[in-house]
């Protein structure tokens, strides 16, 4: 549609109700709107709309393989686009919807557009727990499809700024409602026979939570945490750039195959005590602005007064992972900024956030993660 973006402003916990029908008319005219949810911002359509959903993949320079999430704001809507789902279905959706948990659900033929699915049998969903989104979804009155709302292969957009930044005068409209919330993206799951509920892309949703609710929680490929309590090599490269780690196994989730959320440094996990992940970092980013990189620690702020780099960025505390997931994309677009070239970043525990907070780190870094 148009080639100038428009701004709208609302207040986060009441949106004008004026602005909300009008963005929804963008929507339901098969435009596309950005508007803010409480995992990241989000790029939506009309997912009924082929037109509409192809200029979501314009716009991202998102490859075509990669199916989108569908966005609703009531569960009655999905009787028009999924197959009837069973009671551990039901009881996931009656316990963290609306909120980050999006359940990949059999496809009812001849629904959504086939370019939100990418050609499967399935459709992911979630109905996103956030005053603007549930709003601007109810005003348009049909499925919303939307990805994150940022250039693929470029960390998600967590401010209205990040949105502005990757797709000004690519997209219609984007809808500033302050930052989003969990700062990560929704925690995409798939439900098996036998009371399974596989985990494809940890996020928002914990595997605790999950398992609180009852669910028996198995992880595909793509979403393990690394550290299974396995003996590791110091020293050792567990991974090739670029590489996945479990090479020749396709995730279940397509979009876990590419290497995304990442900043255009080149990055580095150091995984250790941290006296062994200071001297490491401390050594390779001496020698690194010897041969005229910039150089960039992203630290905890436990240990930020331990590194030596051009710039360290603090994403938070050890001690509080939930508000360090809500830093990680902002500390990563600010490298970008500041043009740092090589980044080394500490780990933290996997346990709740803090294994799709690595999830996220891991790949950033293309899977590098050096044990020292
Ligand atoms: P994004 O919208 O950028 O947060 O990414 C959506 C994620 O959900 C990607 O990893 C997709 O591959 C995944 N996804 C979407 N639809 C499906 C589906 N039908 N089956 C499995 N994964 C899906
Ligand atoms: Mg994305």
């Amino acid at each position: 549609m148009t080639s100038k973006t428009k701004v709208y402003h609302v207040d986060p916990a009441s949106p004008d109700d004026k602005i909300i029908r009008e963005a929804a008319r963008t929507l339901r005219q098969g435009g596309t709107v950005a508007f803010p949810t409480e995992t990241v911002y989000g790029l939506g359509a009309n997912a009924l709309d082929q037109d509409a959903v192809s200029r979501i993949f314009e716009a991202k320079g998102r490859p075509s393989d990669n199916p989108l999430i569908v966005h609703i704001s009531d569960s009655a809507q999905l009787d028009s686009f999924t197959a009837p789902c069973g009671e551990l279905v039901q009881l996931l959706m009656d316990r963290f919807w609306p909120g980050p948990l999006t359940i990949v659900l059999p496809l009812k033929r001849a629904s959504v557009s086939e370019h939100v699915t990418a050609g499967l049998d399935t459709v992911a969903v979630r109905m996103p727990a956030h005053p603007v989104a549930l709003a601007l979804i109810t005003a348009a009155g049909c499925p919303v499809a939307a990805p994150s709302a940022n250039s693929s292969g470029r960390p998600s957009p967590t401010e209205a700024a990040h949105v502005l930044d990757d797709l000004n005068g690519r997209i219609d409209a984007v809808i500033d409602g302050g930052s989003a919330g969990v700062g990560l993206e929704s925690t995409v799951v798939e439900v098996e026979a036998g009371g399974i509920v596989r985990i494809l892309r940890p996020g928002g949703i914990t595997a605790e939570a999950l398992r609180a609710a009852g669910a028996q929680v198995e992880y595909d490929i793509a979403a393990a945490p690394h550290d299974n309590g396995q003996e590791r090599t110091p020293g050792s490269v567990e991974l090739g750039a670029h590489e996945h780690p479990a090479a020749g196994i396709a995730p279940r989730s397509p979009g876990m195959k590419y290497a995304h959320y990442a900043p255009r440094g080149v990055m580095q996990l150091v995984q250790g005590g941290i006296d062994e992940v200071a001297a490491y970092i401390g050594k390779q980013s001496r020698n690194a602005r010897a041969e005229g990189e910039r150089t960039g620690v992203l630290a905890f702020h436990e240990h930020a007064d331990r590194f030596d780099a051009d710039h360290v960025l603090v994403i938070g505390s050890l001690g509080n992972l939930e508000r360090a997931a809500q830093g990680l994309y902002a500390a990563l677009r600010s490298f970008d900024d500041l043009g740092v070239s090589r980044i080394w970043a500490e780990t933290c525990p996997e346990a709740g956030i803090g294994h799709a907070l690595m999830n996220r780190l891991a790949k950033a870094a293309a899977q590098q993660i050096i044990r020292v």
